[in-house]
């Protein structure tokens, strides 16, 4: 694989493709392609060039929609568990049907 890309800023092709960035986090971050030149330290993009690249709002805005799903899964699914839990342990009460005796009169 001939990933080695050219700096922008000094021209030394050792960069190295990164897997975390603090915009981008662990989740966007190996999809931007973002490469930090081990020569100079600069941090371009790896198909563009683009000097300090940023990660697209949009991907933030997922990032926090998916964390949001997921705690809302998460407490759902503690929820439920604690109300099956609680049916579980409480014994259902067998209504008796009262049969009222209609009152006949002759
Ligand atoms: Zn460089």
């Amino acid at each position: 694989m001939s990933s080695h890309v050219q700096c922008p800023s000094c021209g030394s092709r050792d960069g190295r493709k990164l897997f975390y960035t603090p915009q981008g986090g662990i989740l966007w971050t190996p999809f931007l392609n973002f490469i930090k030149c081990r020569a100079c330290g600069a941090r371009f993009h790896g198909q563009t060039g683009q000097l300090d690249p940023q990660v697209p709002k949009a991907m933030r805005v997922i990032t926090v929609l998916i964390i949001l799903v997921f705690t809302g899964l998460f407490v759902g699914f503690a929820m439920s568990l604690s109300s099956l839990r609680r049916t579980k342990t409480s014994q259902p009460t067998a209504v008796p049907t009262i049969t009222v005796p209609t009152p006949s009169r002759r």
